[in-house]
């Protein structure tokens, strides 16, 4: 911009002298011939020209700014403010710094692991699994699809709202509270279809799974520690207040039948079933992991004072699809 202008200014000043060179070579010329004194007045207005031709090339940029300056203010938009005479103006008080209020997402950690709640009990399975050919004795082999996954249904609904059973929420959060380390759950809540995916073995088909009361899980840092995980969930009941005195509660009981598919006895209060799942054990599509596992089974719903069973209603037609 002012490279330009400066450019501009020489050429002007070029302009000036090429004309006052003229003008004085015309003049002289004159002179040559005329040295009266009434050509001197002429030679004299003629220098004056000179400086009135530059002091129109003067002028003329003041013009061409003034002019750029009335359009600017013509083309530039703008409002007013108008008040009332009656509006008060405020002091704005001066800025003190303070802590912010933690996201909900921030008060749900123990510590620095994230808080369990319910959407970690989501069905494990996906459309983006192949279908399963499983050989049958008799008959044409079995193809299994699994299901869409948490896109295609919800979790089991109770009193129209998603429900997993809260002792399970209750105990794996109190396993991650007194070990400090992460439950990893490998099976939560699974659909009908997922379900004989996953485990297409007759016993899995009355899973409770299906009706949000069964969890599989592992303590991560604690993998090959899972008897630690039995240990808290029995504490829990100990210590808790709301069971305080309640013996069906605080004491367990080992298992002694053997209609179960693992070799560890399994314990149990009036409330819970707890299995231990050794490496080799309960492996299905779910827990495909090399690690022994826990499985929790709950018994008994504390809040409706009634067994907690599975049933193909609530199991196939429990939760919404999408
Ligand atoms: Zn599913």
């Amino acid at each position: 911009m002012i490279t330009s202008y400066i450019s501009a200014l020489f050429a002007r000043i070029e302009i000036v002298e090429l004309l006052a060179t003229s003008f004085s070579f015309s003049s002289r010329m004159f002179n040559g011939t005329c040295e009266q004194g009434g050509f001197r007045i002429i030679k004299i207005g003629m220098k004056r020209s000179i400086f009135f031709i530059l002091f129109l090339f003067c002028r003329c940029s003041g013009i061409q700014h003034s002019e750029q300056d009335k359009l600017r203010q013509q083309n530039a938009k703008g409002e007013f403010i108008y008040r009332r005479s009656n509006e008060i103006v405020y002091e704005i008080p001066p800025i003190e710094p303070r802590i912010r209020d933690l996201y909900p997402w921030e008060q749900s950690y123990i510590g620095s692991i994230p808080k369990i709640t319910k959407e970690w009990f989501r069905c494990k399975g996906t459309s983006g699994n192949a279908p399963k050919i499983e050989e049958k004795q008799q008959g044409a082999p079995a193809h299994f699809y699994d299901c869409g996954g948490t896109g295609k249904h919800s979790l089991p609904i109770q009193n129209e709202e998603e429900f997993i059973f809260p002792i399970l929420i209750e105990l794996l959060n109190e396993i991650q509270a007194k070990t400090g380390k992460k439950v990893i759950i490998t099976c939560g809540h699974r659909c009908p279809q997922h379900n004989v995916y996953a485990d297409s073995s007759s016993k899995a088909q009355v899973s409770k799974h299906m009706v949000g009361a069964e969890v599989d899980f592992y303590v991560q840092g604690l993998e090959f520690q899972p008897e630690e995980a039995v240990k808290w969930i029995m504490s829990y009941y100990k210590k808790h207040p709301k069971y305080h005195g309640k013996k069906e509660f605080e004491e367990f009981i080992r298992y002694d039948k053997t209609d179960v598919d693992v070799s560890t006895q399994p314990w149990y209060n009036k409330e819970v079933f707890i299995k231990l799942y050794k490496k080799n054990e309960g492996r299905d599509w779910d827990n495909r992991h090399p690690y022994p596992y826990v499985s929790l089974q709950v018994r008994y719903d504390r809040d409706r004072d009634e067994k907690v069973i599975y049933s193909w209603p609530k199991a196939n037609g429990g939760f919404r699809r999408y």
